[in-house]
């Protein structure tokens, strides 16, 4: 065990410091030792204030993830004893104060804030992340935050899980002060301070809560249930803090735990533990031998200023990378360029870029014709149009350009790496870096391993993708990889479902309705129907002959529906996103439906989620069969991250195995005789389902 709390004394001031790397995690252990180190301090006379302190980088994330996780199994939660911690802390008859570096979240912050007083490092950060875990805070702080800061502020805190920084929390009343140097110093000088004119204990419990405005209750439930679509915790979170203005501080603690220990029964909060360790597994790539050092990047260039170019580059200069971004069309680039200012603008306007920070990273940005300064990158990532022979063309000019230790890396949605890598001679320096649109924002990256490349690169590249604070899951090189490959399958079936019965806004609602950001034809729409008929004539053509294919899209295509861009896809775009059903289409899918002679009948919601979802199944088993993933959990994070499967059913593989092995099974051979033999169940599956 290396977790300790000691007290030390310091003339009058008993030094409490709490030391379990790497972020103080608040394990039972721990606790134990702070409440027995505060009863200490309170029983001895020599000491007239505590002050707590944390060894480390920061003051405590927060509970015990592991901890967490025997709670969600059955294991006794630690909430009781984390109450109780707070209440020993807060009943101290002298006045306790903590000195705040780092991260102050969670049960972290539940302890803070049960101290009497609070000073900071000016990086610190604060905050109640719990709902991102599908929980509630559990240790009062839910009836403390409304006292200290105000109901609309604790509301804030609690539902959306958003941390404040330092400035901000001083702002609030958080906080009392920040620390201008040295936070141990400074800290005792105050605590030194408050006994010299003495200051008693300053009890949060004991603050009368301000005048509020009752409607910002209904006005975070309304919010909450729009950013967290089908999650229970934020609204959970609101009634605990609502019951702080209604209830006597001991009744809305009793509520508070009730509400808490219903977060810890749920499958919101089991699935939401699961995708945060699944994103930490992720980050462990198999084959990479132990201190390969990545490789440093200082500069990076872009080939392709277009839609993906443009967020390329953003996303390094958000890094504080420099990149020169090239494009062989004046105009292509000078569109593309106009695209990063106005994107920059809309940061500044929604306040959250100052206008010297976007002019700062804008500044990082060189666009330019040629390859000139490109010898100076460390790594190129290939952004131009989907085609293999322009590309294959661009990574011979690039090692030609490229210093020799420079990594060059491709874009591509689909197409091959190793074919591009062949085309240079340094195919151990290459490989795919998958980005998805717009790429300053989305939070997954595929990194795609091409047969040759080394551990070395694959390590630079994420190590880059933490700088560009990005999520990342090394992917096999196949057509589609992992993300585009299964989205395929999804949208295939999405489109059968339309040829047996089922309404393409009744497809698109369920699947909303489900949690999905949007509606798979409607996805369509949007990225272009153009788009997606080349990507799926190149799955196409590996299928058997004979084998069932999708007929609708292909005559959207034939009649010039491209979607959105033309304003008329699956739907009729009468202003940019406003999707009408289109009688025109009606009518090609009745011709279809009499073509194909497949029976017709209804569908529920529940069902088109399920075809819709298993054929994800389905086709994640495969890639792990074939290595193209390296876990099963990898396979969520990318659903998860790139993709805009609900955080809160785990991902595809997560859903699935709550749903059972027999049942999935029992569905697909129900589907098999039915909807087409592609529904035969990929060898591995039970054994993959069975895993979870
Ligand atoms: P785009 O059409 O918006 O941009 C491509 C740009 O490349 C154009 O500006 C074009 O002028 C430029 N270009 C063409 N040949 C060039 C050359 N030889 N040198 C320099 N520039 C050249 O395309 P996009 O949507 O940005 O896609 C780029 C790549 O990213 C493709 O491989 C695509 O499959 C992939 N991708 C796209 C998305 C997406 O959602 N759009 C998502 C992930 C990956």
């Amino acid at each position: 065990m290396t977790e300790a709390a000691t007290l030390c004394r310091h003339g009058a001031i008993g030094l409490l410091t709490i030391d379990h790397p790497p972020v103080n995690a608040l394990s039972r252990r721990l606790r134990r030792q702070i409440e027995l180190a505060i009863e200490e301090a309170g029983r001895d006379p020599s000491l007239r204030a505590v002050l707590i302190a944390a060894a480390g980088a920061h003051f405590s994330a927060g509970e015990d993830l592991g901890e967490i996780e025997g709670a969600l199994g059955g294991a006794e939660p630690p909430e009781a004893e984390l109450r109780a911690l707070t209440l020993s802390i807060e009943d101290c008859p002298k006045p306790v104060v903590c000195a705040i570096q780092g991260a102050c979240l969670g049960a972290g912050l539940e302890l803070a804030i049960a101290a009497h007083y609070r000073i900071a490092a000016p990086e610190a950060r604060f905050g109640q992340p719990e709902v991102k875990f599908g929980l509630i805070p559990c240790a009062g702080a839910t009836q403390r935050l409304p006292r200290l800061i105000g109901v609309p502020a604790a509301l804030e805190l609690c539902w959306r899980g958003e941390p404040v920084s330092a400035e901000a929390a001083l702002r609030l009343g958080l906080i009392d002060r920040i620390a201008a140097q040295d936070l141990l110093e400074e800290a005792l000088a105050w605590v030194r301070e408050l006994v010299a004119r003495g200051a008693g204990p300053r009890r949060t419990r004991e603050l009368a809560i301000a005048a509020f405005d009752p409607a910002v209750f209904d006005g975070a439930r309304t919010t909450a249930a729009r950013s967290f679509r089908g999650q229970a915790a934020p609204l959970k979170a609101i009634e605990a803090v609502e019951a702080a203005t209604r209830l006597g501080f001991e009744d809305g603690l009793n509520l508070e735990a009730k509400l808490a220990r219903a977060c810890l029964g749920s499958d919101e909060a089991r699935a939401l533990v699961y995708a945060f360790r699944s994103e930490r597994a992720a980050r462990k790539i198999p084959g990479l031998v132990r201190g390969a050092p990545p490789q440093e990047i200082r500069r990076a260039a872009v080939v392709g200023a277009g839609t993906m170019g443009g967020g390329i580059a953003m996303a390094f200069a958000n890094a504080g990378i420099p990149v020169a971004i090239r494009d062989i069309s004046a105009e292509a680039l000078e569109r593309g360029m106009a695209v990063i200012r106005h994107n920059y603008s809309i940061s500044v306007e929604r306040g959250r870029l100052s206008s010297r920070e976007a002019e700062e990273r804008l500044a990082l940005i060189r666009p330019q014709l040629d390859y000139a300064g490109f010898e100076e990158a460390d790594i190129i990532v290939e952004a131009v149009f989907e085609d293999l022979e322009l590309k294959k063309r661009v990574f011979a000019e690039l090692d030609a350009v490229a210093q020799a230790g420079a990594i060059l890396a491709s874009n591509t949605s689909s197409l091959d790496i190793d074919e591009m890598a062949a085309m240079t001679r340094r195919a151990d320096r290459v490989l795919g870096l998958h980005f998805f649109n717009p790429a300053q924002v989305m939070r997954l990256l595929e990194i795609v391993r091409g047969a040759r490349t080394s551990p070395e690169t694959l390590a630079t590249a994420a190590a880059l993708a933490r700088r560009l604070n990005k999520v990342a899951v090394v992917v096999g090189n196949c057509l589609g990889f992992v993300g585009n490959r299964m989205f395929e399958q999804y949208r295939r079936e999405a489109q059968f479902l339309v040829e047996e019965g089922a309404s393409p806004r009744q497809v698109d609602e369920a699947l909303r309705e489900f949690g999905m950001a949007m509606g798979p034809l409607a996805t369509g729409d949007l990225v272009g129907l153009d788009v997606a008929y080349r990507i799926r004539k190149l799955f196409e053509a590996r299928l058997e002959p004979g084998a069932r294919r999708p007929l609708i899209e292909d005559k959207l295509y034939a009649m010039g529906r491209y979607g959105q861009k033309t304003g008329a896809g699956w739907y009729r775009y009468a202003s940019a996103r406003l999707a009408e059903e289109d009688p025109e289409v009606e009518r090609l899918i009745e011709q279809v439906r009499s073509e194909s002679g497949f029976p017709l009948r209804r569908f529920t919601g529940a069902e088109i989620i399920e075809r819709t979802v298993f054929a994800l199944v389905n086709e994640a088993a495969r890639i792990l069969e074939e290595g193209i993933a390296a876990r099963a959990s990898d396979i969520d994070v990318v659903w998860l991250n790139g993709f805009g499967f609900p955080a809160w059913c785990g991902g595809p593989l997560w859903y699935a195995s709550r749903l059972g092995l027999a049942y999935v099974l029992e569905r697909m051979a129900q589907l098999e005789r039915t909807a087409g033999p592609h529904w035969s169940p990929a060898p591995n599956l039970a054994l993959l389902l069975r895993h979870f």
